[in-house]
Parts: C-alpha cells; sequence; structure tokens
C-alpha cells in the first residue's frame, strides 16, 4: 500500500479539544511509561505537549519539511537531530542530599548544560502584557490518511491497518534508513539507536483491540480527548469533525491528511492600555491560528462562540454538552472497556 491508496473507510480519529488543555502533560508521560521506558529512549516522546507560539518539538520541526507539495509530491524534509528533539539530563541530586554542602549548592544540571527538550518553552507565548496569550498543543502521530513517512520507506516497513486507519510498522523489514522522519512533516516518528529501527505513536492498538482507549485519551484528567471512528455517524468525533466542523486537523497544508484534529482556543478579548476592554480584537491572533488550522478555523470559532451565546441565553447547546462531556465515558466512544478489568495476554 503506498499513500496514494485508498483510505480505510473505519478511520481512527483523535479530537483534542485545546480549551480543556491544561498542559499538565498527563498525556505525555502515561505514554512514556507504557512504551518508551526502556534507557537510551530519553528523546523519544511519543506524545508530547508544547506551549504555542514555541518551537515545538522538535525544535523549530515546522521548518524542516515534509509531506507533499500541492501536485501531490512527496517532499522529504530534514532529519531532526538528537539535539533538536532533546533528550534527558542528569541532576545533581547526590551533592545536594548526601554533599553536606547545605545551602551553598542547589540543583541543576551536570551534563553540560542541555539546549532544548520536550517543552523546553512552555509558558512563554507570545505578546506584551497584559495582552500576552498562549495555549498548550498535544501533538503525536496523526495516522494520516495520506502518511508520507510510508511513501518515504524504501523497505514497505510502513502500513496502513484496514481495519482502523492505524499508521503502523513491521520492525522486522526496517532497516533504520530515517527517510520516514524525513517525510513525516509533523517530526512524530523517531528513531531507537539501540534497536536500529524508526518506532512512533501505535495508537495503543493492543488496547484498542481490547476495546480500552488509548493511554493518552484514558488519562486525560481534563476530559479534553476525544476518540472514535470518523465514519460512525453517531460518535463525537463525526460530529465534531464532519458535522459541526470544529474540529481542524493541525497544517492541512502539509497534505497528509493527518486524523488528530483540534477544537482551536477561543480567546478573551484584547485589554487597551487603561485596562478597558477592546471588543475589536481577540487576545490570540487570528492569523496565528490561521498559521496552524488554515482558513477554516474562522468558521469553527465562529460556530463555538455561537454556541456559548446561545448556551449564554438559557438555550440548548448540543455541541456544547459534547464538548463539556458530562459523563466521561462518552469522550472513548467504543473503547470504554475498563484496563483494571481486562486479561492482558
Ligand atoms: Fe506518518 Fe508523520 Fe503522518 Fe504519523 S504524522 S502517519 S509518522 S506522516
Amino acid at each position: 500500500m503506498s499513500g496514494n491508496d485508498p483510505i480505510p473507510p473505519h478511520q481512527i480519529a483523535w479530537v483534542f479539544d485545546l480549551n480543556k488543555c491544561s498542559g499538565c502533560q498527563t498525556c505525555s508521560v502515561a505514554c512514556k511509561v507504557h512504551w518508551n521506558a526502556e534507557s537510551d529512549t530519553d528523546a523519544m516522546w511519543w506524545c508530547t505537549v508544547n506551549t504555542q507560539p514555541g518551537r515545538g518539538t522538535p525544535r523549530d520541526y515546522e521548518e524542516m519539511g515534509g509531506g507533499y507539495d500541492s501536485a501531490g509530491n512527496l517532499r522529504l524534509g530534514q532529519l531532526p537531530t538528537l539535539e533538536e528533539f532533546g533528550g534527558a539530563w542528569d541532576f545533581n541530586w547526590k551533592e545536594v542530599y548526601y554533599g553536606g554542602k547545605g545551602r551553598e549548592t542547589f540543583l541543576g544540571p551536570t551534563n553540560g548544560g542541555p539546549s532544548w527538550g520536550m517543552n523546553w518553552d512552555e509558558d512563554q507565548g507570545a505578546g506584551e502584557y497584559p495582552n500576552a496569550y498562549f495555549f498548550y498543543l498535544p501533538r503525536l502521530c496523526n495516522h494520516c490518511s495520506r502518511p508520507a513517512c510510508l511513501d518515504a520507506c524504501p523497505e514497505q516497513a510502513i502500513y496502513k491497518r484496514p481495519s482502523d486507519g492505524l499508521v503502523l510498522r513491521d520492525e522486522a523489514r526496517c532497516e533504520g534508513h530515517q527517510q520516514c522522519m524525513r517525510g513525516c512533516p509533523y517530526k512524530k516518528i523517531y528513531f531507537n539507536a539501540q534497536r536500529g529501527v524508526a518506532q512512533h505513536c501505535i495508537g495503543c492498538f493492543p488496547r484498542l483491540e481490547k476495546g480500552v482507549a488509548p493511554a493518552c485519551v484514558r488519562q486525560c484528567p481534563g476530559r479534553g480527548v476525544f476518540i472514535g471512528f470518523l465514519d460512525d455517524a453517531d460518535s463525537a468525533v463525526h460530529r465534531l469533525v464532519e458535522d459541526w466542523r470544529v474540529a481542524l486537523p493541525l497544517h492541512p497544508e502539509w497534505n497528509t491528511r493527518p486524523n488528530v484534529f483540534y477544537v482551536p482556543p477561543l480567546s478573551p478579548f484584547k485589554l487597551r492600555e487603561d485596562r478597558s476592554v477592546d471588543e475589536s480584537e481577540r487576545r490570540l491572533p487570528i492569523s496565528y491560528l490561521e498559521s496552524l488550522f488554515g482558513t477554516e478555523v474562522r468558521g469553527a470559532l465562529h460556530t463555538l462562540e455561537g454556541e456559548l451565546a446561545r448556551r449564554k441565553r438559557g438555550e440548548p447547546s448540543e455541541l456544547l454538552d459534547t464538548l463539556i462531556a458530562y459523563e466521561w465515558k462518552e469522550l472513548l466512544g467504543p473503547f470504554s472497556a475498563d484496563p483494571a478489568e481486562i486479561a492482558w495476554d
């Protein structure tokens, strides 16, 4: 199968509501401890949450290229370095706790001063006080409908699973060329140097096959992530993406047709110097949101603001009820089984 082959009809999809994401990193850590806890995988975070505006993970990944041009030709981009991903570093625990130096020392990194890491520019954002702004953006492999990683692989080691559209790897075929990393414009595929193979989010497929939601979805304390099938007309993901059109892919211009979608962040109005409210302008520039989610973001925000206004007038809003998720299992679609009650092989 190539990235241009027919798209599986039963496509799994994620929807992250950015108005609910508090940047707590629970999804990142849940994924990390589940899949990347082995040694020498410090730089591999299949799920990352970054502050926007920001340089992202790996650093400046949006400038690295990849994906397809508007004529559908594969573009191979830059291969991120380990330093750009940013790994872990050691701290001087022993010196602080057992060195007998008291207040003469303090906790700090010991291995030469790291220059980047996952969520390095946390909460820096942009804008000037009192109109500074930022929001959080969780990212994982988009399990794209046109996966550039798959097209770039010279060994046909990457495939799109027909049953649910997950983009998976056959590690026995992978020869470690890292062309997939150049093809992926999101830079969401990593190289495990110890094993000599590329690795990326597998959608927690062993959990899905038991009816359990992926760790990033199930563990989110903010009820901020939905999962389900795009072709299931009753699912929250279908309604948010296809019916209400309030959930949008990141960087659609990279032409890989991602299946991770985002409800864009709403923003307060700007404050004038005298601290009065300027209702002509939002604090979060629409041009910035368009640079991430494309021009459809205007329509999505318009719909969300319209529904908020309805609710303020005391009228019902099915869209807001869906996003609030009063019953948390509504987030999980067909994957609401309790992992504690499953017999794992
Ligand atoms: Fe491949 Fe990157 Fe798309 Fe994931 S996000 S399917 S690694 S191109």
